[in-house]
């Protein structure tokens, strides 16, 4: 095998990706090595891009939507072995020791890693990942396809299926973006009433293809009074990160229902406290989910055919392919192909 890989690095906050070669990384213990088939480009790699995350030392190789083959496993790993079909995303490992996982409560570990944040991502050849990271990728999902289930794929399942929502409830999904494209899916195989919420009428035969049952065009009508007609929302996937569109849906909840916060704005959110209070409704926030939760995501979309809309970029177009995610001209997914 080759001694060195390409790699697309950040040396610092604010630098362009320059692709280099890179030495292989080698596994240490309790790692496993990942040959990377396709890693996706996520809007959260801003952390690295532009800083302002703790714990990210430069340079650094960003990506946490890692989807390849298992090429070499580092000591005292049992559960992984060469040839493994796998899949790493944001949550790059736990401590196993700290007061949450002893709870089991991984995701709020004291020690938690971040792949392609507090260690080397896939946007490279190769990468190593702390062996609780992984998930199984079912062998129908194609690479590209199955890397933004990585994050974007585990947080709007993950966020869905851990909401009090059952086969039948008005459940709408604002934004049809990169995770609002796949919510509708998941929310449409779960059984609910699905409503697709979007500023972009254009986005209406899309979103109709996918799944929805109605197309709210927040642009020309009032996306809670319309959410009202159709009886309350039991549930609301924001995935846009917008303040103002997550405030516009708040009076959509009906009795019970709430806001389910997935994509993050840059400012506060105000909320009417008092329809609120009316409908014992909420706002509330989720992350994304553990390995498992992850091969969860990827179980149920090979289960019922969800796949994300993609478009691929070899490594070395890397700044194109990130810039088209940061300017929200990506369809819907970039993902990177080294
Ligand atoms: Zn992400
Ligand atoms: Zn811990």
């Amino acid at each position: 095998m080759s001694e060195t890989m390409r790699a697309a690095v950040v040396d610092e906050a604010g630098a362009e990706f320059e692709v280099v070669e890179r030495a292989v990384p080698e596994p240490a213990s309790g790692e496993v090595r990942v040959a990377v088939e396709a890693c996706g480009i996520c809007h959260s790699d801003v952390f690295v891009t532009e800083g302002g995350y703790p714990g990210v030392s430069y340079p650094r190789i960003p990506g946490h939507e890692v989807v390849g083959y298992v090429d070499s496993v580092g000591g005292s790993v049992e559960n992984w072995s060469a040839g493994d079909y796998v899949g790493a995303g944001w949550h790059g490992g736990h401590c196993f020791t700290c007061e949450p996982c002893r709870r089991g409560e991984f995701l709020n570990c004291e020690r938690a890693e971040i792949t392609g944040l507090t260690f080397d991502g896939g946007y490279a050849e190769f990468t190593t990942v702390p062996a609780e990271a992984l998930a199984a990728v079912p062998e129908d999902l194609a690479a590209a396809d199955a890397a933004p289930l990585l994050c974007a794929g585990v947080t709007t399942y993950n966020a869905l299926r851990n909401a009090d929502l059952q086969p039948g409830d008005l459940v709408a999904v604002q934004g049809v973006g990169g995770l609002g494209h796949l919510g509708i899916q998941y929310a449409r195989a779960a059984g609910y009433e699905t409503v697709a919420v979007s500023r972009s009428p254009d986005k209406e035969p899309l979103a109709s293809e996918l799944g929805a049952d109605h197309f709210v065009n927040a642009a020309d009508e009032d996306p809670a009074e319309r959410l009202q007609a159709l009886g309350g929302a039991d549930g609301v996937l924001a995935t846009a990160p917008s303040s103002d569109a997550i405030a516009s849906v708040v009076e959509g909840v009906g009795i019970g229902g709430s806001v389910i916060v997935v994509g993050v704005p840059g400012e506060d959110v105000p909320v009417n406290a008092q329809h609120l209070i009316g409908t014992a409704g909420s706002v509330e926030g989720w992350g994304s989910g553990d390995a498992r939760d992850s091969q969860d995501t990827l179980e149920f979309s090979s289960l019922r055919g969800i796949t994300p809309k993609i478009e691929t970029y070899p490594l070395e177009e890397v700044e194109t392919a990130y810039g088209r995610m940061m300017e929200n001209e990506a369809r819907f997914r970039a993902v990177l192909k080294p």
